[in-house]
């Protein structure tokens, strides 16, 4: 097998000559507006032999290693280009599928996946439970060789231009919370399913609600065991781990733009102090990825919580730094409006703390409701 340092320079060297294909960098979830451009992307990385890197080759991916892979999503992010073009379903819906399911999913799903034919998005939150998504109360009753779906999602990424979606449901309202709920891979256009934008202070609609009125599922949607979501959904979520070596090129990014800040301004020694200061923060979070390797789940935590901090106070700060008018209109109103957002998707920041003050620090759990 090719050395990961080998790999690495190969795609070096592929993505310099094919990077001009590619959307911005979008991060995890693909704005509507480059769906096109990322759905090209996708079917690019697959004809070139680029897409599902650690996927085993029977499926169409490249049969190498998870090490290959995170030094793929290094070199994408050096190169400035998403890795790939839909997370929900390269990462989290072709994980729980990989591990989860039956011969006929992995068949119909994992190489549609890789050529970009299957997109997906994620229907896990609910009005009711975000935090606690154990609270979910979205139903699916078995009734002969189907199930009937009825209930709300909200939050969903990419919903509106997804044809897939990985659905946690209640199957069981009688066994305590976490133990009644089940895992399935919902074909989007059934019908009976109402996707509804949902526009964001920054006037975008990057997600939306989607509501299910008696949506007939079939059966071998189902994907682990009956009532036994929570585990599959736990494990896929622990897949989505940040890749730290990742986290780390965007950080220093970040960092630039942090110090460029200061450029042709005559700052305030309370702006230079405020300046100084989120600069030695980033360097204080750069220094700990390095020293926490890839995969520590604590770390990820650690990471996720310290830069979406950051990058809230740069938005204030870029936003103070132009003047009352630029939080009207502009690219820092947008900064602004649209900061808050990175510190609630993917566990909210007092989720991260809670975490970090059990599992790192050994505070006492939190009482359970
Ligand atoms: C940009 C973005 C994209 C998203 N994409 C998706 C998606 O594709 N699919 C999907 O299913 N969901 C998605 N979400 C939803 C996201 O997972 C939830 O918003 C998040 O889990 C928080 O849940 P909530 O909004 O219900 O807030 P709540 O859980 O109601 O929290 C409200 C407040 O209470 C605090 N809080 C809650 N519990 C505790 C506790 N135990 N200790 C201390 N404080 C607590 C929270 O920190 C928060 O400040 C997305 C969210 C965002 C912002």
């Amino acid at each position: 097998m090719i050395s990961v340092e080998e790999f690495g320079q190969q795609a070096a060297a592929w993505l310099a000559a094919n990077k001009h294909l590619a959307p911005r960098d979008y991060g995890a979830i693909c704005p509507p507006d480059l769906v096109e451009q990322g759905l090209a992307w996708q079917k690019h990385l697959y004809a070139s032999g680029k897409a599902g890197i650690h996927w085993p080759a029977d499926v169409g991916g490249q049969g190498l290693t998870p090490a290959h892979q995170a030094q793929w999503l290094l070199e994408c992010a050096l190169a400035g280009v998403p890795g790939v073009f839909n997370m929900v379903g390269l990462v989290l819906a072709g994980g729980a599928i990989q591990k989860f399911g039956s011969d006929e999913q992995k068949t119909h799903h994992l190489n549609a996946t890789l050529r970009g034919d299957h997109v997906w998005c994620q229907l896990f939150s609910e009005p009711g439970a975000g935090s606690d998504l154990g609270s979910l109360s979205t139903k699916a009753e078995r009734d002969g060789d189907r199930y009937i779906v009825n209930g709300q999602k909200v939050w969903c990424s990419g919903g509106r231009y997804s044809n897939w979606g990985i659905l946690m449901a209640r199957t069981n309202p009688e066994a305590p919370k976490h133990d009644g709920i089940s895992f399935f891979l919902l074909d989007m256009s059934l019908p009976g399913i109402d996707i509804r934008p949902l526009k964001q202070m920054t006037g975008e609609a990057e997600f939306d609600e989607v509501f299910f009125t008696d949506v007939q599922v079939p059966a071998d949607a189902l994907i682990g065991p009956l009532h036994g979501g929570w585990g599959v959904g736990m494990a896929v979520l622990t897949s989505e781990r940040g890749h730290i070596g990742t986290s780390i090129i965007s950080l220093e990014r970040r960092l630039d733009s942090i110090a460029r800040l200061a450029e042709g301004r005559d700052l305030s020694p309370l702006e230079r102090q405020e300046l100084a200061g989120l600069l030695s923060k980033g360097m204080a979070y750069k220094a700990m990825a390095q020293r926490q390797g890839p995969v520590a789940s604590t770390a990820a935590s650690l990471m996720k919580l310290g830069i979406t901090e950051m990058m809230f106070d740069v938005a204030m700060l870029r936003a103070d730094f132009s003047g009352a008018a630029a939080t009207l209109d502009g690219p820092d109103a947008f900064g602004l409006l649209a900061a808050p957002g990175g510190r609630i998707a993917g566990g909210t920041s007092q989720v991260q703390r809670n975490i970090i003050g059990e599992r790192l620090l050994g505070l006492p759990r939190e009482p359970k409701g």
